[in-house]
C-alpha cells in the first residue's frame, strides 16, 4: 500500500534495527481515514472468500479490525490480554510472548463469540516474531473455526513471523513489508539497496 509506505518513511521513527515507532498515525494517535482505507484494503485482498468475523488482539489491532469489519460488513472480536472479572464464561486461550514488552501473557476469547461456523480473518498492526498472530491462529483452530487468512498492516520481513505462519499453512497479506531498516533508513521488500 503506497500511501502507507510513504507515511512510514515520513513519520516512522526507527528506534533500532528491529523496532519501528509509528505512533503518530497508527497505534497511539490514529489517522482514522488511513485506518478505514487499511480496512478496505484487507477486505479487497481477501475478497474471494467469505468472512464471518474479524479477529485481533487488544489494543493496537482494534482500529484495523474494526475498519476491516466495516468494509466486510461483519463483526470484529478482540482477544483480551487480561482475564476480566466479567469474563466468567468459558474462554479459548493461548500464551503469547511479547517482543516489544519482553513478557509472556495469556490472550483469551469467549466461547460465545467464536465457534465452528465462523470463517475468520485475523488482522493486527505488526507482524514481527509472529507470537501474537500464532496465538490467535491457535485460538481459531481450538474453536474449530475456519481461518481465511492473516492481514498485517506492517510486516518486518526480516523477523520470523511470516515464515512461522506460512509453516502453519496460513495465507498472509501485509500492506507494508519492511526488508531492512536502521535509524533514518527504511527499505521495503522489492526495493533495491540504495
Ligand atoms: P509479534 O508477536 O509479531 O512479535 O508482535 C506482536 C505485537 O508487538 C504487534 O502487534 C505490535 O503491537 C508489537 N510490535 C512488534 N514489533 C513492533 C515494532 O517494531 N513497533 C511497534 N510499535 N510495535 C511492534
Amino acid at each position: 500500500m503506497k500511501q502507507l509506505e510513504e507515511r512510514i518513511r515520513q513519520e516512522g521513527l526507527i528506534l533500532s534495527e528491529t523496532v519501528l515507532k509509528v505512533d503518530s498515525f497508527l497505534n497511539h494517535q490514529v489517522d482514522t481515514q488511513l485506518a478505514l482505507e487499511i480496512g478496505q484494503e484487507f477486505a479487497r485482498l481477501f475478497s474471494g472468500k467469505p468472512v464471518t468475523k474479524v479477529l485481533t488482539v487488544e489494543a493496537s489491532g482494534i482500529q484495523f479490525a474494526m475498519a476491516a469489519g466495516i468494509a466486510l460488513g461483519v463483526p470484529f472480536v478482540y482477544a483480551k490480554k487480561k482475564k476480566a472479572v466479567t469474563l466468567s464464561e468459558k474462554v479459548y486461550s493461548a500464551p503469547v510472548h511479547s517482543f516489544t514488552r519482553q513478557e509472556t501473557y495469556q490472550i483469551s476469547i469467549s466461547h460465545k463469540y467464536l465457534g465452528p461456523d465462523d470463517k475468520v480473518l485475523i488482522v493486527d498492526d505488526f507482524l514481527a516474531t509472529g507470537a501474537a498472530l500464532v496465538g490467535l491462529v491457535q485460538i481459531v483452530r481450538e474453536a474449530g473455526a475456519e481461518l481465511v487468512g492473516v492481514g498485517s498492516v506492517i510486516e518486518k520481513s526480516f523477523q520470523e513471523g511470516r515464515g512461522l505462519l506460512e509453516q502453519m499453512g496460513v495465507e498472509v497479506h501485509s500492506l507494508a513489508r519492511i526488508a531492512a531498516m536502521s535509524p533514518g533508513v527504511v527499505r521495503f521488500v522489492g526495493e533495491t539497496d540504495a
